[in-house]
């Protein structure tokens, strides 16, 4: 008997039938002798539509009230869920996020997990149980509801299979597995039957949306061992993510993926003085103001001033230009603050570049025969990541795609 943690995304519960077809395979784990706890999403597009109803009363809504809002999609599932196992002749008990308790800190719209308690679950799954916890959601230390992200439910599945120390998460989705990159971009994009975890974390974190990044982050901690699977198809192992690196192959690519995001906006302060705590006096700022920075770039200095520049979520970059126009500006003396959120970053990932050389210029040189500026440049032991006009991405990943060899290894 195990102990298994299934998760399925709004796609995979946009409908009573499909909530029905997630019943039937939790069926059927549980006729093998399982335990399992079901974590859903909000049906698909639920989310997008309860925050276009908040923003219609407020156009930037308050965040304590816009996830008591949000969260409502995934209380829904969980009954429905729920009711459909019951039809099935199963014990099952839906949880929110309160009820089970998964405590957050009080960040409303990006919570973090603090600590979950097991509780009732472990009760529960004892007595036979299936529980349907609602994804997504938390509760801080006073009481508000919380929201964890966009993807969120992914961290709340991986989070309890940690808690829980269940034997795997299974994330059901509307894909059979982790792609080489989005099929929708590039069609010969082909599914890994395997991907490390550190590959999954780069590949997360830099655009890839098959999984939200605190959830991999969350499985590399507490090594859950993590499998991405599709709710479609019954058969099919989808895409296991290892911990263990394999004795490197001679045949296995050098690059496993390449992921692209849209979702950032770059922001340039020129102009300023070339001296110490510059740095800190335009970031500080802005972390107060807690907006996360993803890429930074300093040059070197000419004349003693320089340029710095560095990429925010495209949502955040109005209010990150207004901080830093009112109070930082003036402050160190720089020439001018300017935004653009016309880019797109697209990133090789793989940890075979480790013991390969040239990947960088290799990428490189393929942009470069199509034309395509390259803007900024971020490197890690096992990623490149460039950021480019916004209306060259696609080009640039199908390129890239085929001359890293993607499609037929
Ligand atoms: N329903 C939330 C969203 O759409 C959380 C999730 O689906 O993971 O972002
Ligand atoms: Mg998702």
């Amino acid at each position: 008997m195990a102990l298994i943690v299934q998760k399925y995304g709004g796609t995979s519960v946009a409908n009573p039938e499909r909530i029905r077809n997630v019943a039937r395979r939790v069926a059927r784990y549980k006729a093998m002798g399982h335990q399992v706890v079901v974590v859903v999403s909000a049906m698909s597009g639920e989310t997008n539509r309860l925050i276009s109803l908040a923003k219609e009363i407020m156009p930037d809504p308050d965040p304590r009230e816009l996830d008591v809002m949000v969260s409502t999609g995934e209380q829904v599932t969980i009954g429905m869920t729920a009711l459909a196992l019951m039809e099935l002749g199963i014990k099952a008990k839906s949880y929110t996020g309160t009820q089970v308790k998964i405590l957050t800190d009080d960040a409303f719209s990006k919570a973090r997990i603090l600590d979950i308690d097991q509780h009732n679950l472990k009760k529960d799954l004892d007595d036979g149980y299936v529980c349907v916890v609602a994804g997504f959601q938390g509760v801080d230390a006073n009481g508000n509801i919380t929201t964890l992200g966009r993807g969120g439910s992914d961290t709340t599945g991986v989070a309890l299979a940690a808690a829980l120390k269940a034997d795997e998460c299974q994330i059901y989705t509307d894909v059979d597995g982790v792609y080489t990159t989005d099929p929708r971009v590039v069609p010969e994009a082909r599914r890994l039957d395997k991907i490390t975890f550190e590959e999954m974390l780069e590949l997360a974190s830099q655009g890839s949306k098959v999984l939200q990044i605190r959830s991999v982050e969350f499985a590399g901690k507490y090594k859950v061992k993590l499998r991405v699977l599709s709710s479609f198809e019954e058969e099919g192992d989808g895409t296991l993510i290892t911990f263990e690196e394999n004795e490197e192959n001679m045949e296995d690519p050098i690059i496993s993926g390449i992921a692209f995001n849209r979702d950032e906006a770059k922001i340039t302060v020129a102009g300023v003085p070339d001296k110490p705590g510059i740095a800190y006096q335009i970031l500080g700022p802005v972390a107060d103001a807690n907006i996360d920075v993803d890429m930074i770039i300093q040059n070197v200095g000419a004349d003693g001033t320089t340029d710095f520049t560095f990429t925010v979520h495209k949502n955040e970059m109005n209010k990150a230009l207004t901080i830093l126009r009112d109070k930082v500006q003036g402050h160190i003396q720089a020439r001018e603050v300017t935004g653009d959120d016309k880019i797109a970053k697209v990133s090789v990932v793989g940890v075979g570049m480790r013991s390969h050389v040239g990947i960088a210029s290799q990428m490189f040189r393929t942009l470069a025969e199509e034309g395509i500026n390259i803007q900024m440049i971020s490197t890690s032991e096992i990623k490149i990541a460039v950021v480019i006009e916004e209306k060259y991405m696609e080009l640039a990943v199908r390129v890239l795609h085929k001359a890293f060899g993607l499609e037929n290894a």
